[in-house]
């Protein structure tokens, strides 16, 4: 079937030619091709001012991002190149990984914008982000079931960005018969995770790296993991070896998790669990006195809109400060940071005047990023937003 066509203004073509995939509704030319004809998610031909075919793309007229590539020429959204797509990202998951735990599909990276599939073994959790995407929930369900043959499949459409899509709000079991949990492992380490109310897709699979960070860190030592969820840091540092690691969420749910993993790994008798505001639990840890020797930081995005980046560096830097007051002598913080709005320079300069404020150095002794199963498209800046650093704070 022929395609309406997609005409952008003069020069608004740069972007996408250098291999980028969005197009902002003010690049388009809508005395050519108004953006109001198209419905949300219909397929589009995008064009050059001079009318030269760029690619295809799915259209949301009431997103700021009206537009994204996933293909040429022929290409749909149909279940033939979605099982093509994911093939193709699964032979980059099983180089990477021995068991099948990981994000399969990461959206832009995997050239399939707005989609996100987590795996689970034989579980499959999946965000359907854009309107587009969501108009192909069907052929990606198909899809996967001829790739995977999955026990099941959840659709967590309940994230923000649906909101922005004018998308409902939802979570749908697409196949099968869900568990409420499932089980995961990890750097070698076991997890329950929640396949229908958790965070996100109920796993934080980006931070696995930074996580395997912590061997070389905790063996005999007392950690504490602020903002644990489920306990992906807090548990592994149980697990290899911290005479203690206490976990601290506001989430009584994710602290349920973070015992029930714990016991799963034979380690619950050295995990300890802190429900509260986090800003409060450690301003309490101090005054009754308590010293850790490692301490992970890894908060929820304080910035999520480019309005809110001076508020969240604020609460960056205190509670990384908070952090900074409960390390022994020679201790080590590991800071992470999942805001696409917030710098690495601005995060280190967070650290650096936090350490500076308490009369301390601070030593970056190791720099992380988002995990291989959650690639960087080289031309897609956005697709890069996970910081990490482990340092040494020390007094000389
Ligand atoms: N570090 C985790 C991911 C953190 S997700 C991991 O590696 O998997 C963010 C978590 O912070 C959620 O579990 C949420 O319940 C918790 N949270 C958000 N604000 C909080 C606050 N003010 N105090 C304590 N926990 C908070």
């Amino acid at each position: 079937m022929e395609l309406k066509r997609l005409r952008l203004g003069r020069n608004e073509e740069r972007r996408l030619r250098a291999g980028h995939c969005w197009v902002y509704s003010n690049e388009v030319d809508n005395n050519v091709t108004p953006l109001k004809s198209f419905a949300a998610g219909e397929l589009a031909l995008v064009e050059a001012s001079n009318g030269k075919a760029l690619g295809i793309a799915y259209v949301n007229p009431h997103s700021l991002i009206c537009a994204r590539l996933f293909g040429q020429g022929a290409d749909r959204l149909d279940s033939d190149l979605l099982a093509r797509r994911f093939r193709q990202a699964l032979a980059l998951r099983e180089r990477l990984f021995d068991v099948p735990y990981y994000r399969l599909v990461f959206g832009e990276s995997d050239l399939l914008p707005g989609l996100v599939v987590d795996r689970f073994g034989e579980h499959f959790v999946v965000q359907l982000n854009t309107a587009g995407m969501d108009a192909a929930r069907d052929a990606i369900v198909d899809a996967l079931i001829k790739v995977f043959k999955p026990a099941s499949i959840v659709l967590r459409n309940d994230s923000s960005m649906r909101a922005l899509e004018n998308l409902p709000v939802e979570v749908v079991v697409a196949h099968g018969n869900p568990p409420d949990h499932v089980e995961l492992i990890e750097n070698g380490v076991k997890f329950l995770a929640p396949l229908h109310d958790g965070q996100k897709t109920g796993w934080f699979y980006d931070q696995r790296p930074n996580r395997a960070w912590l061997k070389k860190y905790v063996a005999g030592k007392r950690a504490l993991d602020v903002f644990s969820y489920i306990g992906g840091f807090g548990v592994q540092a149980a697990a290899f070896g911290a005479a203690e690691a206490w976990c601290v969420d506001r989430s009584s749910a994710a602290l349920d998790l973070v015992v029930k993993s714990a016991a799963l790994n034979g380690i619950e008798d050295r995990v300890r669990c802190v429900e509260g505001d986090a800003f409060d639990v450690l301003k309490n840890l101090k005054d009754a006195g308590e010293k850790f020797d490692v301490i992970i930081v890894d908060p929820p995005a304080f910035i999520k809109r480019k309005k809110d980046v001076a508020e969240g560096i604020n609460a960056y830097r205190r509670i990384n400060e908070a952090a900074m007051r409960l390390l022994d002598a020679d201790g080590f913080l590991l800071s992470g940071s999942c805001s696409m709005h917030l710098q690495r320079e601005e995060l280190i300069d967070i650290l650096r005047a936090a350490s500076r404020h308490l009369d301390k150095h601070l030593q970056i002794v190791e720099e992380g990023m988002q995990g291989p199963d959650h690639p960087v498209h080289s031309a897609i800046p956005e697709t890069r937003y996970i910081k990490a650093f482990m340092s040494r704070i020390y007094t000389p």
